[in-house]
């Protein structure tokens, strides 16, 4: 989750456990104003059901139901990332019926208010575009292509952290990918905070930030470097990483993205 300085909300994925990690944390799905998606795997899109149905037919405290508003959260992802999430909500959410009660179709935009980007790179290692920029209220967010399954749209997100409009200080997050060292050294002087998944699992045809390469990255990059581990282990891992420099992300983690710090 994301809190913006005006309180506004957004979430980064929406796993199959995020409905409930949600809840847990206090949280609703109208505490939510916006959601970004790097790409469409069950562990970042199966909670997104969930969200789109509870706010189309729901209202709840200030936030009217999209039915009610015409308006549903808001909605960012790369465009060949997007095709994609319709492809798997659309079993789903298709099906309604209009006031008068006939059936109609639903689409992606009658559950979300899909941000189209501002701007974009034309594709370089894939059919699809490189990078789309995002302008939304009180922030703005880059999509890049990034090297997860092959062929596969999915996209690491650096997400702007300059209160001042025009600065270019990021927040990286890697969504799943594996390691591009030179990318992560050229970004580092601008970037805040890197949010890198990890596993110590290595195996023909990685798909993850296996944690030799992270651990071959340069000290200045590897101190700004946050470790979402994929398994369940970390505990017996942790001395390594952190003698490596590394801080370890955990549920209830707060980060200030601003300066990369830690906060509770
Ligand atoms: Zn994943
Ligand atoms: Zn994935």
């Amino acid at each position: 989750m994301i809190t913006l300085r005006s309180g506004r909300r957004w979430l980064i994925d929406c796993g199959r456990q995020a409905p409930d990690q949600l809840h847990d944390a206090g949280y609703s799905w109208h505490d939510i104003s916006g959601q970004i998606i790097t790409h469409v795997h069950g562990d970042h899109v199966f909670g997104l059901e969930d969200f789109a149905f509870s706010r189309f037919f729901y209202g709840k405290g200030e936030v009217p139901s999209t039915i009610e508003s015409g308006h549903g959260p808001e909605l960012i992802a790369h465009s060949a990332v997007l095709e994609e999430i319709w492809q798997t909500l659309a079993p789903s959410l298709r099906y309604l019926r209009d006031k008068h009660g006939n059936r109609c179709t639903g689409t992606l935009e009658t559950y979300f208010d899909v941000i189209r980007p501002a701007d974009f790179e034309p594709p370089r290692e894939n059919q699809w575009r490189h990078s789309e920029r995002f302008v939304a209220e009180g922030f703005e967010i880059v999509t890049r292509e990034s090297e997860h399954v092959p062929g596969k749209p999915s996209c690491s997100l650096e997400i702007g952290v300059s209160e001042d409009a025009g600065g270019d200080r990021i927040a990286w997050w890697s969504g799943d990918c594996t390691v591009d060292s030179e990318f992560l050294k050229a970004i580092e002087p601008r970037t805040t905070v890197f949010f890198h998944d990890c596993t110590f699992v290595d195996y023909p045809g990685q798909v993850h930030g296996f944690f030799d390469l992270l651990r071959a990255l340069p000290e200045r990059v590897r101190s700004k470097m946050v470790l979402m581990h994929h398994e369940d282990d970390i505990e017996s891992h942790r001395a390594l990483v952190e003698a490596a420099g590394f801080r370890v992300a955990l549920p209830g983690h707060v980060y200030n993205l601003e300066t990369g710090a830690r906060v509770e």
